[in-house]
Formats: structure tokens, sequence, C-alpha cells
């Protein structure tokens, strides 16, 4: 095992679905469903001859949890298990605040952070990666993790990220 690598962001941006993409299989629950178990938020996956381990981190749910201290909680969990961290945002939403928060924990934490941008499922969409650059944590790539675009690109860095 090369290493360990997280996924986070904000609940809807595509985690559990790229999630399934690195893993290869639909193992992860797509959409938001309550009590999803533990157990299906680890994963093996393997890029270039590189096994390494993927937690959704989206996963982790507590009932009746205000946003701030849920994803808080799912950050922390990732920074500490992990060797480094996928973080998805929603290229059709743009950039939230919510996005700058979790960007804010994640740039404390040191860990190398892979940024990527979801939903580009069309060049057309692709000027909406560069506003992202404002959260300090590098180059993000564009993904469509519905329609299998820049995955091997995310997999490339994730593998460097051990
Ligand atoms: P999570 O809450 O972050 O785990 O997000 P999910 O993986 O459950 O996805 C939330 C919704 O976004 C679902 O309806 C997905 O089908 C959709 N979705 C995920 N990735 C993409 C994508 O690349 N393009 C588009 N158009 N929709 C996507
Ligand atoms: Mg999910």
């Amino acid at each position: 095992i090369y290493g360990i690598t997280a996924i986070v962001g904000r609940p809807n941006v595509g985690k559990s679905t790229v999630f399934n993409r690195i893993i290869g299989e639909r193992k992860s629950i797509v959409e938001d469903t309550p009590g999803v178990t533990r157990d299906r938020i680890y994963g093996k996956a393997e890029w270039l001859t590189k096994e390494f381990r993927v937690i959704d981190t989206g996963g982790i749910q507590i009932e009746n949890q205000p946003f701030k201290e849920e994803i808080e909680m799912q950050v922390e969990i990732a920074i500490e298990e992990a060797d480094s961290i996928v973080f998805v945002v929603n290229g059709r939403d743009g950039l939230t605040k919510d996005d700058e928060y979790i960007a804010k924990m994640l740039r404390k934490s040191q860990k190398p952070v892979i940024l990527v941008v979801n939903k580009i499922d069309d060049l057309q969409f692709m000027d909406a990666i560069y506003e992202f650059y404002a959260l300090g944590l590098g180059d993000p790539i564009a993904l469509s993790g519905t329609h299998g675009i820049g995955i091997g690109d995310m997999l490339d860095k994730i593998v460097e990220s051990f």
C-alpha cells in the first residue's frame, strides 16, 4: 500500500461519484442517504501498479448536526487518517463560502491536497475551474465524475501525493 487518500467537500458536489470512479465500482451510495454504514466509505484502488486506499468522508454522518460541525468532523478525520486529501468542489455552483471554509482547514493541515472541480461535463464549462485558484491549493483539475473526464489526471496526482 502506497498511501491513503480521503475525499472531502460539501454535500452534493459528487464525492461519492468520484470515490466510485477511483475504486472502479459502485460501492458508495450516490445521493444523500442518511445512515450510510461505515464500511461503504472505505475502498481499495490501484493506478499504474500502485495500490492505495480511499475514504469517502461524506459517508460519515451524524444526525441533526449543523453543517459546520459535520464537515469539520469529516475534514478532521480525513486529515488524521489520510496521507493526502482529494478536495471536491462543484464547478457549476462556483466558489462558495463553505468551500473557502474547508480550504482554510486543509491549508492549516499541511497535507497534500488535490483540488478537483467536478461537474465539468463539457469543455464549454472549462472556464469554471479558474476561480478555484483563489483557494490557494494549487492547480484545480477539471473533472466529470459522471462522464469519466479527468479521472486519469486526478489519479496521477493522487499517486504523486504519497
Ligand atoms: P456527494 O454528496 O458529494 O457524495 O455527491 P454524490 O456523488 O452523491 O452526487 C450528488 C449528485 O451530483 C448526484 O445526483 C450525482 O449524479 C451528481 N453528479 C456527480 N458527479 C457529477 C458530474 O460530474 N456531473 C454532473 N452533471 N453531475 C454529477
Ligand atoms: Mg456522498
